[in-house]
């Protein structure tokens, strides 16, 4: 019988821990405030945007939202973030992306401060991360590694197979599942026969962005299966980088879309922003 893990119900949990923490630390006078900037009329970042607020709100988290016009000059969107590296009631910075083609999405990310970088895509936190050292975690790729364990997967020296090498997801997520001494293959569009690889996998993930796209064949039978994918079928319908409903036939575990991977992005999210507000009171009581 297939598992399907339920991303909901872990996050659920973890959003539960981190309201109490949140009140701990208020208890201290430092209440974790989160920035999101937000630039253009994307209605899908709209959307993100407005459950990264929301999810603020209840676990008692202080939220902004600063809007621009798509037309905003790079230059200015890099002064407010200039700003919000100052101001010390923010904890956490984050600027949605996509951004509009005129604005470099790169610089935009290196001038984040890493202090307060809670999306974990700073260079430094990234190369933190690489050699094992304390950082912010990339949100999709720490709430799939928190998912598996909540899910008592033991990872060690399990072979994985990550399909899809984005710097936001299928990059880190393989250099965390190494982190935890899992043996991990990346795969991606130049890859050869990627049915061999994956059909060797004790862990697939699926970060591609093509609704359905891992099918039964693919895949090893009791395999563990997590679908990063956020996709819409031809009618329209959310759906993930797997065929759900034949992979579930084969594999051991598997993360449905929705109610899976996403629901745990959003809860990193909250976590990298009251690790960052811990922090600035660790500092604060350092210099007193
Ligand atoms: P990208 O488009 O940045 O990366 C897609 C990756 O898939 C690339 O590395 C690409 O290879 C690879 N790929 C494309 N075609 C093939 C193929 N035929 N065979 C093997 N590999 C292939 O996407 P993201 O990583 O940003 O996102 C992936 C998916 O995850 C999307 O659906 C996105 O919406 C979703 N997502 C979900 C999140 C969540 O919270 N659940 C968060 C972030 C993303 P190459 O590098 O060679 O081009």
């Amino acid at each position: 019988m297939v598992h399907i893990i339920d991303g909901k119900e872990i996050a659920k949990k973890r959003k539960g821990e981190i309201a109490q923490q949140v009140e701990v630390l208020k208890k201290s006078g430092i209440t974790p405030g989160l920035a999101v900037v937000l630039v253009g009329d994307n209605q899908a970042s709209r959307t993100y945007v407005r459950n990264k607020q929301k999810t603020c709100k209840e676990l008692g988290m202080h939220s902004v939202l600063i809007e621009y016009a798509e037309d905003l000059p790079e230059e200015e969107l890099l002064g407010k973030i200039d700003e919000l590296n100052q101001d010390e009631s923010i904890h956490g910075i984050l600027v949605q992306l996509p951004l509009p083609a005129h604005i470099s999405e790169m610089k935009v990310i290196e001038a984040i401060s890493p202090d307060k970088d809670v999306d974990g895509f700073h260079p430094i936190n990234i190369g933190r991360m690489m050699i094992g050292q304390d950082s912010f975690l990339p949100c999709t790729p720490y709430g799939i590694l928190v998912m598996l364990k909540e899910t008592g997967i033991n990872l060690e020296g399990k072979h994985v197979v990550v399909v899809g090498r984005s710097n936001i997801v299928g990059k880190p997520v393989g250099q965390l599942l190494l982190n935890e001494n899992a043996t991990v293959t990346y795969c991606h569009s130049r890859t050869k026969n990627l049915e061999e690889h994956t059909l060797a996998a004790d862990i697939v993930i699926a970060a591609v962005g093509r609704a359905g796209f891992i099918k039964q064949e693919h895949i090893k039978p009791g395999a563990i299966v997590i679908d990063v994918g956020i996709n819409r079928n031809e009618e329209g319908k959310l759906c993930g980088d797997v065929a759900f409903e034949e992979v579930k036939e084969k594999a051991g575990y598997i993360t449905p879309v929705p109610g899976g991977v996403g629901p745990m992005t959003i809860t990193m999210l909250m976590d990298n922003t009251l690790k960052s507000a811990r922090n600035s009171l660790k500092t604060l009581q350092s210099t007193k």
